[in-house]
């Protein structure tokens, strides 16, 4: 395994992210593990030109606010292990959908898979034109004693206008979406709170609840072990280390 150093590599200099992917290939890389910034990013390594010859596996460690397939594989490993099943599933996604990538992911492969999706959180980050085909918008407290996995997002300020995060109020965020007391309680007994992390404690997640029983957050990174071998097992074998796909 190489980590690349991108702030150390030819990137600062220019070179493509083909041309670094047909460098690392040369060196005898066989599969490049990427997390980027910008969304699609892998669009001009998967769609070749007819002139060109790279010879890569990639798996998509997060695209911007596209996607985040590794983060959503090991979620749903994590709520099949609680509930066996997907049919039915309640699944209420609470925070900033718009930027979020895991958001994106985890969307689109539960409604695949069966579940029934919910989202809540501030209007502004919610997208009626994209998220409403996966979903539905309601008001946590509405809905928080139905629901059989609870799955928080962190604010992801990073992607928001610079200045943007000043005027965002952390505690009443928490007021009003986040996971306190009174919203643990009423849970239903089987229910699950997952979060992808970083968590910010006391604004998504208030800081008592992480470690509590029905909190799947450790279990999710230690799932996100075992998901991530598989995965790299199974792009691996699959490409028999030759051809992109
Ligand atoms: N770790 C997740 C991601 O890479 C979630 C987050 O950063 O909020 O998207």
């Amino acid at each position: 395994m190489i980590p690349f150093d991108v702030q150390h590599s030819s990137v600062n200099k220019g070179e493509t992210l083909y041309d670094t992917e047909l460098t690392l290939a040369a060196l005898g890389i066989d599969l490049s593990i990427i997390r980027h910034s910008q969304n699609d990013y892998y669009d001009e390594l998967i769609h070749l030109q007819p002139h060109q010859t790279l010879q890569m596996g990639i798996i998509n460690a997060g695209d911007g606010s596209g996607q985040h397939p590794s983060q959503s594989l090991l979620d749903m490993m994590t709520i099949y292990e609680q509930f066996g099943t997907f049919t039915g599933l309640k699944v209420l996604i609470v925070g900033d959908l718009t930027n979020s990538r895991v958001a994106r992911s985890n969307m689109e492969l539960l409604t695949k898979l069966g579940a029934q999706v919910y989202f809540a959180g501030p209007q502004t980050w919610y997208d009626e034109a994209e998220f409403s085909q996966y979903g539905q918008y309601v008001a946590i407290d509405e809905v928080i004693d139905q629901i059989d996995v609870l799955m928080l997002l962190r604010v992801q300020h990073e992607r928001h206008q610079p200045g943007a995060q000043s005027s965002f109020d952390a505690s009443q965020y928490h007021a009003q979406y986040g996971l306190n007391q009174a919203r643990y309680d009423r849970l239903k007994e089987q229910a699950i709170v997952m979060h992808p992390g970083p968590i910010n404690r006391g604004v998504e997640w208030a800081d008592e609840l992480v470690e509590t029983p029905k909190s799947r957050y450790t279990i999710q990174m230690e799932n996100g072990v075992y998901m991530r071998m598989a995965m790299l097992e199974a792009v691996m074998r699959g490409r028999q280390l030759g051809g992109l796909s």
